[in-house]
């Protein structure tokens, strides 16, 4: 019989009602994990992924959480711990995208609501469950950042200056939890997702012609690398940005 990966862990994933957080949250449950959903408005869609990721087998709860607020952090972790257990795997990937009409307008409103959700909604549930994962000597950690904090795009000042601060965050973070807790970071590239859904036509058609791999991702392609970032195939593998995306960030 196959051994499943994650058997005996439970795993937390932030924004696990849609999109990629929910593939990932399948993808874990397919490999035994037990998984903790957390969304923060669409309780219809937390439901449905808890009726996929049961058909797996594993346990799960869901909870609502806002991950820009500390208190809000404070009780989703709480809660897990108290109904699930010690959580052994995080994920953080509750992220949002807000596009301004007029970029160079530098929207201060768009720039904190981006920042709490990305920045502040990585670090909360990090710093919340490090102390019982350095007490317990394991720990993995993934965060779910973007291409967009790794390029320069004039359209995306806001959005991809919080996904680098994420991948800043894993960066430095790393050394300071090494040697038993690994933490890494996933950069995705265009993924069909809702986030994507006002994607202009035209601007879909060229992203599939640039991207050598020919095809915008499906979460599921980012589920894969986060399973491979939380096992033990990558066990020396810490503080690194592993970017999915079809090979467009290679490209000059
Ligand atoms: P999505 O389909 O829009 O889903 C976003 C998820 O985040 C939902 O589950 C949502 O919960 C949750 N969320 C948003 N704000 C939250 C908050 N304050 N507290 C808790 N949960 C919150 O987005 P996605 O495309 O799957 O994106 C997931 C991650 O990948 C994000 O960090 C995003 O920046 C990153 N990413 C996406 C792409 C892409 O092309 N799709 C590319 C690069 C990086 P509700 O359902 O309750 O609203």
């Amino acid at each position: 019989m196959k051994q499943l990966e994650f058997k005996g862990k439970v795993a937390l994933i932030t924004g696990a009602s849609r999109g990629i957080g929910r593939a990932i949250a399948i993808e874990l449950a397919k490999n035994g994990a037990t998984i903790a959903i957390n969304y923060n408005s669409n309780i219809k869609a937390a439901k449905e992924t808890q009726k996929l990721v049961n058909k797996t087998g594993v346990k799960s709860e869901i909870f609502k959480a806002d991950v820009s607020k500390e208190k809000s952090v404070k009780t989703l972790i709480k809660q897990t711990e108290k109904k699930l257990g010690s959580i052994d795997l995080l994920i953080t990937n509750a992220g949002i995208a807000l596009l301004s009409k007029n970029p160079l307008k530098l929207d201060f409103n768009i720039w904190k609501k981006t920042m709490a959700t990305n920045v502040d909604g990585t670090l909360l549930p990090i710093k919340e469950v490090l102390p019982g994962m350095i007490k317990r000597k394991y720990g993995r950690i993934v965060c779910i950042s973007s291409i967009a904090g790794l390029g320069m795009r004039p359209n995306m000042i806001t959005y991809g200056t919080s996904k680098a601060s994420v991948i800043a965050l894993v960066r430095n973070l790393s050394a300071a939890v090494a040697p038993h807790i690994r933490i890494n970071s996933v950069a995705p590239g265009l993924i069909e997702t809702d986030m994507i859904e006002s994607l202009d036509k035209k601007v879909r058609k060229t992203m599939v012609e640039t991207t050598p791999l020919k095809r915008i991702g499906q979460p599921k392609d980012i589920a894969n690398t986060v399973c491979y970032l939380l096992s033990d195939r990558s066990n020396f593998t810490t503080g690194q940005t592993l970017v999915t995306d079809g090979g467009r960030v290679s490209l000059p």
